[in-house]
């Protein structure tokens, strides 16, 4: 029998609808790319959506038609993404920092029409434009003033493309499961795989991060969202912040310590979200000029993992919480965080940073756990290690347009990450399956040795990988680039891991370098840096 309740698909542009009804006079403040900071509101954001849903479907833009966005966090990024949606096409986001045959690839493989581009990026298209058949129209994120002379072919600037036309016009409707989002993953080998979220998901994910346990958004917050939106669905942000009115503020292009600064201290926010490497811009600038962060509550942290130093920074001298949290582009992206709960109450400062540490438990609407090699699951007693399966409405079970299986028998999804969960259901990860490094007949993490000596003084990043050991088949290698003018020497950086972690875990050497390669999305390249180390032999 089934129940007598209304059928009501969970599309997208309902969340804009409540939004605007509800919170229409909400803020959200852009840093404009081409300059000064930008205001308009929940309300305005829905009529300019519903403008950019119309100017699609004049453009002859259909169901299912994939359409690129290559911009940052900006109000007008969010108008295109609620356009694209409202009117059943398909956005997909284009990393910036994607190589430039990659970008040829997805937008290839994904067939886009019309692309939205900041100003920023239209030289990276203008190289590409003649490998982009499908591509019909470009409409530059601008206004006509800011417009520039462009070798793009039929390039319009935004703000003339929908003020050429109004906003009567009905949101599609359609299955909840149809397609809304296009994300590819930037692996480390071979193409680019394309997510593809559905409206279903979208809304489902974006409750599921304002449960009180994840980021618990409310409409007195004010959130500024520098996760970006061309990167995992900006952590659900784009939807999350206007399902709870929350005021939400955008850097645009303005990523640095100082610009970040600027808007959190100017538009008061409270919460905020991104990758470790931002907040480390942030803390230097916070450093060189004495500055606190008064209105700041809780930092989410998360895509890397957070260093311990980071998290005592945060919660010790500047008085924000930080919320340690992991997921993956296929879980649209957020899987855990590391929210403290009833059973940790008892524990000490010391013990609750420690905890932290940890990638944290999962909401409501993830399931995870560990297994074996041969896929039998792993006890939950914070010390078994194995590969971390997920399963859930908003976790991805194929590839678009390839044919490839993705899910376990029983529907699981492997992370390709190698963790631990603790009886409280902490999980901790502790590498990449590909990254792991066999010791001895034991695994050492190369995610825990990394994340101490980034603590040690004059170390601005570093890497572990394995390196073949005729005794212990593999050893750990640490490489670090140094902070500028620093002279700290690998005695200085053993002596400072001597004690923090396993003495079996003590690398065998230290190098450094003056750089550390990275993925488009920020991630450790650590098979370049084994082929790049490959004929390094150890002193001992
Ligand atoms: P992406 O799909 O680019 O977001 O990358 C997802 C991968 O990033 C995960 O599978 C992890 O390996 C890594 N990752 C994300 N968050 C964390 C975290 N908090 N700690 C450690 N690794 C993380």
């Amino acid at each position: 029998m089934l129940g007598l309740m209304q059928d009501y698909p969970l599309l997208t542009h309902t969340i804009l609808d409540h939004a605007a009804l509800n919170h229409g006079e909400r803020e959200m403040v852009t840093r404009g790319v081409e300059g000064p900071v930008r205001r308009t509101s929940l309300a305005d954001i829905r009529t300019r959506s519903l403008k950019v849903a119309k100017a699609l479907e004049l453009e002859g833009v259909k169901l299912g038609d994939r359409i690129g966005t290559m911009a940052w966090n900006t109000e007008r990024h969010v108008e295109t993404w609620f356009g694209i949606m409202g009117n059943g096409a398909i956005y997909h986001t284009l990393n910036p920092r994607l190589f430039a045959e990659q970008l040829g690839y997805i937008v290839n493989h994904a067939e886009d029409k019309i692309i939205f581009v900041d100003l920023t990026f239209v030289p990276i298209l203008e190289a590409l434009r003649d490998k982009f058949p499908t591509v019909r129209k470009y409409v530059v994120l601008t206004d006509a003033e800011h417009m520039p002379d462009t070798a793009l072919p039929n390039a319009v600037a935004y703000e003339d493309w929908i003020g050429a036309v109004d906003d009567d016009f009905e949101w599609k409707s359609f299955d909840e499961n149809t397609a809304a989002g296009l994300c590819y993953t930037s692996g480390t080998t071979g193409n680019p795989k394309g997510v593809l979220y559905s409206h279903r998901s979208n809304v489902l994910h974006g409750l599921m991060v304002n449960q009180p346990d994840v980021f618990g958004l409310k409409s007195e917050d004010v959130i500024m969202a520098v996760v970006p939106m061309f990167h995992a669905n900006a952590w659900a942000l784009t939807f999350a912040v206007p399902a709870a009115g929350a005021k939400m503020v955008m850097p645009g292009a303005g990523m640095d310590g100082a610009s970040i600064y600027e808007l959190l201290d100017s538009e008061k926010v409270n919460s905020t979200a991104a990758v470790p490497t931002v907040w480390l811009g942030l803390m230097q600038y916070l450093e060189e000029t004495g500055k606190k962060l008064p209105y700041l509550e809780k930092v989410v942290v998360g895509g890397a993992a957070c260093p311990p130093m980071m998290i005592r920074k945060f919660e010790l001298d500047y008085g924000v919480e930080v919320i340690h949290g992991w997921g993956m582009t296929e879980m649209s992206p957020l899987g855990t965080t590391g929210k403290m709960k009833n059973a940790t109450s008892h524990l000490d400062q010391e013990a609750r940073l420690k905890l932290k540490e940890k990638q944290g438990r999962t909401p409501y609407l993830v399931e995870m756990k560990v297994v074996d090699d041969a896929g039998d699951e792993l006890p939950r007693d914070g010390q078994s290690s194995g590969h971390l399966l997920v399963k859930g409405p908003c976790i991805s079970k194929g590839y678009f347009r390839l044919d490839e299986k993705t899910l376990t028998d029983d529907g699981w999804f492997d992370t390709g990450d190698i963790a631990n969960i603790d009886p409280l259901g902490y999980m901790q990860i502790t590498d990449r399956d590909k990254d792991v490094i066999k010791s001895g007949g034991e695994w050492i993490s190369s995610i825990d040795i990394e994340n101490t000596a980034v603590g040690c003084e004059g170390v601005a990043e570093a890497a572990v990988i394995g390196l073949p050991h005729p005794k212990w088949t593999e050893r750990p290698l640490l490489i670090v680039v140094r902070n500028p003018g620093s002279e700290v020497d690998a005695e200085t950086v053993l002596a400072y891991l001597d004690g923090k972690i396993a003495k079996w875990w003590m690398p065998n050497d230290v190098v450094f370098v003056d750089e550390i390669p990275h993925t488009a999305t920020g991630k450790i390249q650590k098979m370049d840096l084994r082929e790049q180390f490959r004929d390094f032999e150890f002193s001992n």
